[in-house]
């Protein structure tokens, strides 16, 4: 048994359906919510469907400003009115299609947690990143610039996700132990400035997580579930993924 309450969360990305909705609904009601804390991420125009099916939701980004004249923009406040627990923040897709940098990334953490919403920190390294042994450098970067703006503190009310770029959406899965490995280099860098935080931070895997593989990643010491991708979409396998948990 796990000391912190483990996550399995779902990032439909720009995928997903009204239909969809109703059957992850139907088919979480398998899973023991006092065991696993689970969320799904769908488009905006299906927060409120996910939320009327009494899921318990977020969406995929935020804006870092205040209400105003941001045409296309999602204000934070707004997704808390609805009824939204989380936002993810920096999702690899965020950084590298829109080009946001690690300090729009803490802007859009520190609005969220303005808004009452927990943020989740994606970070992770890719491919060209990992052989050339940046990895724990590029993952300190950006957790350093949620750090340095709001301190260590910010992160009791939010969670880590980390994503190796290399493993998302590849079916190349980082082994239980690579994963293993940077979690812990996470958890221990935040235990060196708040051991407090470090200990009850949920850090979640992200990356090509499927039924197969989340059970072993799911009993890492530091890995506290998974942000899964394409096999949320599955009502299926996203259930077999929370009860791996
Ligand atoms: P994947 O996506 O599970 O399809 O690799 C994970 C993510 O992008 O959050």
């Amino acid at each position: 048994m796990k000391l912190r309450k483990q996550m399995v969360a779902g990032n439909w990305k720009m995928n997903g359906s009204v239909e969809l909705v109703n059957q992850i609904a139907n088919a979480i009601s398998a899973v023991e919510l006092d065991k696993v804390d689970v969320v799904v991420f769908p488009p905006y125009p299906l927060l409120n469907n996910a939320l009327q099916n009494e899921l318990v939701v977020g969406a995929q980004s935020v804006s870092e400003h205040e209400a105003g004249a941001y045409t296309g923009e999602i204000d934070a406040q707004l997704l808390a009115e609805l009824g939204c627990k989380y936002t993810l923040v920096g999702h690899s897709e965020r950084r590298s299609i829109y080009g946001e940098s690690d300090e729009v990334v803490a802007s859009k953490f520190q609005r969220a947690q303005c808004q009452g919403l927990i943020p989740v920190l994606c970070v992770g390294e890719s491919e060209q990143e990992r052989e050339q042994n940046l990895t724990e450098s590029v993952v300190s970067r950006q957790i350093d610039a949620v750090i340095n703006k709001l301190g260590v503190v910010s992160l009791v009310k939010s969670v880590i996700a980390y994503e190796p770029v290399w493993a998302i959406g590849t079916g190349k899965t980082a082994t239980p132990e690579q994963a293993q490995q940077v979690h812990k280099f996470i958890r221990d860098k935040i235990a060196s400035l708040d051991d407090a935080v470090s200990q009850s931070l949920i850090l979640l895997y992200g990356g090509s997580v499927n039924e197969k593989n989340s059970e072993l990643l799911f009993a890492q010491p530091d890995i506290d579930g998974g942000l899964v991708g394409g096999a949320s979409l599955n009502p299926d396998s996203f259930v077999n993924i929370c009860k791996s948990a």
